[in-house]
């Protein structure tokens, strides 16, 4: 169980997102910063490396510091086992087959007990992000305490009796907040909506030129004169690399290109191994498809791939939100996506992306963006505006700010 320390040195956060998102919503996140001075958060995930949540808390943390409010970031770590039963919840709460068994609730309650006696958690306001940790309220909240839980995972189709053993852990909390309208179920706490957002001035999305973009390809001896159709993923059932390459091979009948599956592993998910080896099989010897493993602080070499590629696509089956769409659009790339979680929210049919429902859907899509430069212009400029507009961490750090500062009023009786 560790403490993360997020980097503070280098240029100021704010007066880069101020350059990229102008005065106006970083005045109001100023001020919303202003009424939370005295207060301390702690923020609580299971990686500090891996998957979205690690990606936004790494940059989200340091913001959240240079506004005043003092912010720390704490991980609960656990086992093999602990991370097999918080990946079967993981999966079954986004409507996937699976069941926990009475051990494994026995068991997720110890771990959830030995990470409240020992992480850092006297902060004012705590948020704990998805399932993992989600038993720590009960276990460590005090009275003056707020509570919040992010939820990260789309629960419309939740498994109910795993949904029936978490609830009462969430009634513990002041609040949850989730990414999307859509993905809220009958609640014991009040719901609040954030979707979560991308930084521009990471290593991950940060302008580069077309230099540093070959040097950074260098490495991988990707092809240089067919167009690029990349996944950028975890490997993982969920993000159906699988079904990646049957729509790549069937928009390849038509059209030239060239595939790349890249992903790494999360320290929390067990299955990554056993998926890519999956996928190599299924690649075989085809010489039209890369597959990268990638390690876990490739940043730029993903910046890179993504501003390299023709198509960007993310053919989730279920999905939270994908910042990996966020990124590409960023980047002003053509996408093509499943309607899946908070895709939509991102991926606005025809105008900054397409949609797709199956396989053969996807391929068409593919083939239609390949064959119009101009039809991938106008998505990827909309696009990017898009982002700009909704999906920057500014925005998200606000919705915290905002709900924290209204749930400290509450307890203040104003
Ligand atoms: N990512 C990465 N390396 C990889 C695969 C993904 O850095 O090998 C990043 C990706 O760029 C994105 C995040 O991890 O920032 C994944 O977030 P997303 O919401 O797309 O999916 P999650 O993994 O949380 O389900």
């Amino acid at each position: 169980m560790t403490l993360v320390a997020v980097r503070t040195e280098g240029d100021s956060l704010v007066d880069g997102y101020r350059a990229v998102v102008g005065d106006g919503p970083i005045r109001i996140l100023e001020s919303l910063a202003r009424q939370l001075r005295g207060h301390r958060i702690a923020m609580v995930n299971s990686t500090a490396t891996g998957g979205g949540v690690a990606e936004i808390l790494h940059r989200l943390v340091r913001l959240l510091n240079e506004l005043g409010v003092p912010t720390t970031w704490e991980v609960m770590t656990g086992d093999t086992r602990f991370y097999g039963i918080t990946k079967t919840i993981h999966n079954t709460l986004h409507g996937w087959p699976g069941a926990l068994s009475e051990e494994d609730h026995a068991y997720y309650l110890a771990m959830n007990r030995r990470a409240a006696e020992s992480l850092a958690l006297d902060a004012d306001l705590v948020l704990i992000h998805d399932p993992q940790p989600a038993g720590l309220a009960e276990l460590r909240r005090q009275a003056a305490q707020r509570w919040v839980w992010r939820c990260h995972i789309d629960l419309s189709s939740a498994n109910s009796a795993v949904w029936d053993f978490l609830a009462p852990r969430i009634a513990h909390y002041d609040a949850a907040v989730f990414s999307h309208v859509t993905f809220v179920p009958p609640m014991p706490v009040p719901a609040y909506l954030a979707p979560p957002s991308i930084d521009p001035l990471s290593d991950k999305n940060r302008e580069l030129d077309e230099s540093e973009v070959e040097e950074l390809l260098a490495p991988f001896g990707l092809p240089t004169r067919r167009p690029l159709v990349t996944q950028v993923s975890r490997f993982d059932r969920i993000k159906d690399p699988i079904g990646v390459i049957d729509a790549f091979r069937l928009a390849r009948r038509r059209e030239e290109a060239h595939l790349v599956l890249a992903g790494g592993s999360a320290d929390d998910d067990p299955e990554g191994a056993e998926v890519l080896a999956e996928v190599r099989a299924k690649v075989g010897k085809a010489s039209d498809v890369t597959v990268l493993l990638l390690p876990p602080d490739a940043h730029l070499v993903i910046n890179a791939l993504q501003r390299r590629s023709t198509v960007v696509l993310q053919k989730s089956l279920r999905e939270g939100f994908a910042l990996t769409v966020s990124e590409a659009l960023w980047k002003r790339r053509a996408v093509v996506a499943s309607a899946v979680g908070g895709i939509p929210l991102q991926v606005i049919h025809e105008r900054t992306g397409l949609l797709a429902r199956s396989i053969e859907g996807c391929a068409s899509q593919i083939i239609r963006l390949l064959r119009s430069p101009e039809l991938r212009r106008r998505l990827g400029g909309e696009g990017r505006e898009h982002v700009r507009d909704n999906f920057l961490h500014p925005r998200e750090a606000r919705d915290y700010l905002a709900l924290f500062a209204r749930l400290i009023d509450i307890a203040h009786g104003s």
